[in-house]
C-alpha cells in the first residue's frame, strides 16, 4: 500500500459517544465525515448513566490522566451546550460512602495523598444521622465529579455536526468495502480517505481488529423515583445512584464478564434492589431497567490508531466504563494524529497489541 493521500473524508462505522465525538473534532479541521449506525441493542453511550469522577476503584486510586481529562470533558460539554442551546452537563458534589470501618480507614490513610487531595473535599460530618441514608461507617464528599445526559448529549452533537458529518441508520457490511492505494470505496461509489471503526462492544467480531484483547463488560441500571432523597448530590457506594431531577434516579451499574445478552436480567435487578436498600432509608418504585454493554479491552485502556497493514482503516474504541471522561479528549488528540501525524499516547496506541 503507498503513501495516503491528506484525510479529506472519513467513513465512521458506529454513531455513539466515541464515533460522534471523533466526528465533531475531525470538522473542527475541516474533515467531513460519514457515520454509519445502527442503533443496535446494548450499545453502551445511550444507557450510561453519564458519571464523570476521577477516582475509582476498591483500591482508591485516580484514573489515568484523570486531571486533564476532567477539565477538557468540562470544556467540551460546555462548549457543546453553548453551540446547541441544550443543557447536558451538571456538576455535582459526590458523597461516597464508607462500607465497612476499614473501607472508612483506607479512604481516611488515602486522602492524604498528594494526587488525590485536589479532588477530595471534606469527611461528611454527622452524615452517620442523617435520615435519609444509611451511613454507618460514615464517608467522604469528593470534587470535581459530573453528570452528562446521554439523551441530551445526542441531541446536542447531532446537530452541531449536522453541517459536515451525514448521519445514516444504516449496518456496515464488511463485503460493500473495498481498499485500495487512494482510500476506501464503500458500496462501490463512495470514496473515502479512511475508514474508523467505533462499533463499540462489537469490535471483538471485527475482523480487522481480531489482535486485540477485547474484553466487554455488561453492565444494567435500573431507574428509579423517590420524593425524600437529596437532588444535588450523587450517592456511591460501589454503585452509584444518580439524581436526574424531580425525585428521579438512575442507580448502577453492574459488571458483568459472562453473560454478554444486552438485555437486562433479574438477577441484577435484584442485586441492585438490595445494594439501594443498603444505602438509602426511604421506600422507591422502579421505572425503568437498561442493559448495555461496555467497550473493554483487557488492559482496560482505550485503543485508538490504524492498521500498519491498512494504513487507511483505523479504530477509536475501547472507552470501557469512562466514555464520558475520556471520549472528548481522545478524539481531539486523535483527530490531530490524523491531520498532522502526530504521535498517539503509547498507552492507548493499537500498536500496542
Ligand atoms: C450500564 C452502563 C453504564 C455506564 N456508565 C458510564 C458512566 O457513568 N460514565 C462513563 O463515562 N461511562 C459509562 N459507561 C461506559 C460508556 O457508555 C462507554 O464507554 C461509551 O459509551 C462507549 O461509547 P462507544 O461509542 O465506543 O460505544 P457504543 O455506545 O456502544 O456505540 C457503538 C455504536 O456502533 C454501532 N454499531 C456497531 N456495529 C455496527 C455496524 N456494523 N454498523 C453500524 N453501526 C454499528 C452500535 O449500534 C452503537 O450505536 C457505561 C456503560 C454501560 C453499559
Amino acid at each position: 500500500m503507498g503513501k495516503l493521500k491528506q484525510c479529506r473524508r472519513v467513513l465512521i462505522i458506529g454513531g455513539g459517544l466515541s464515533g460522534t465525538t471523533l466526528s465533531y473534532f475531525l470538522s473542527l479541521n475541516g474533515i467531513d465525515s460519514t457515520i454509519l449506525n445502527t442503533s443496535s441493542i446494548g450499545a453502551a453511550s445511550k444507557v450510561a448513566a453519564g458519571l464523570i469522577k476521577p477516582i475509582t476503584g476498591k483500591r482508591i486510586t485516580l484514573s489515568w490522566n484523570a486531571s486533564e481529562f476532567i477539565e477538557f470533558s468540562k470544556d467540551f460539554f460546555q462548549s457543546l451546550e453553548n453551540k446547541s442551546g441544550i443543557n447536558l452537563y451538571s456538576e455535582m458534589n459526590f458523597l461516597q460512602l464508607f462500607k465497612t470501618i476499614g473501607e472508612r480507614n483506607e479512604w481516611l490513610s488515602r486522602s492524604s495523598i498528594d494526587s488525590l487531595k485536589p479532588f477530595i473535599s471534606d469527611i461528611a460530618i454527622g452524615i452517620e444521622k442523617n435520615s435519609d441514608i444509611k451511613a454507618p461507617f460514615g464517608g467522604i464528599y469528593l470534587k470535581h465529579c459530573a453528570i452528562v445526559d446521554p439523551t441530551a448529549y445526542f441531541e446536542a452533537i447531532y446537530s452541531v455536526v449536522a453541517a459536515s458529518a451525514t448521519i445514516i441508520d444504516e449496518k456496515f457490511e464488511a463485503d460493500k468495502l473495498v481498499l485500495d492505494n487512494n482510500g476506501v470505496r464503500y458500496e462501490s461509489e463512495q470514496l473515502f480517505d479512511r475508514i474508523i471503526f467505533c462499533d463499540g462492544y462489537r469490535g471483538y467480531l471485527n475482523g480487522y481488529f481480531s489482535k486485540i484483547p477485547f474484553k466487554p463488560v455488561k453492565g444494567e441500571l435500573i431507574s428509579i423515583e423517590c420524593d425524600d432523597l437529596p437532588d444535588e448530590l450523587i450517592i456511591g457506594s460501589g454503585t452509584h445512584l444518580i439524581p436526574k431531577g424531580k425525585g428521579q434516579f438512575l442507580f448502577g451499574a453492574t459488571y458483568d464478564w459472562d453473560d454478554m445478552t444486552p438485555y437486562p436480567t433479574t438477577n441484577a435487578r435484584n442485586q441492585l434492589i438490595k445494594k439501594l436498600k443498603n444505602i438509602i432509608a426511604h421506600d422507591f418504585i422502579i421505572t425503568g431497567h437498561f442493559a448495555g454493554i461496555r467497550p473493554s479491552v483487557q488492559d482496560r485502556r482505550p485503543v485508538v490508531g490504524f492498521l500498519d497493514e491498512f494504513p487507511q482503516v483505523g479504530i477509536f474504541n475501547g472507552m470501557g466504563s469512562k466514555g464520558y471522561l475520556m471520549a472528548p479528549m481522545l478524539a481531539k488528540h486523535f483527530s490531530q494524529h490524523i491531520l498532522e501525524g502526530t504521535p498517539l499516547f503509547e498507552e492507548i496506541s493499537l500498536s500496542r497489541f
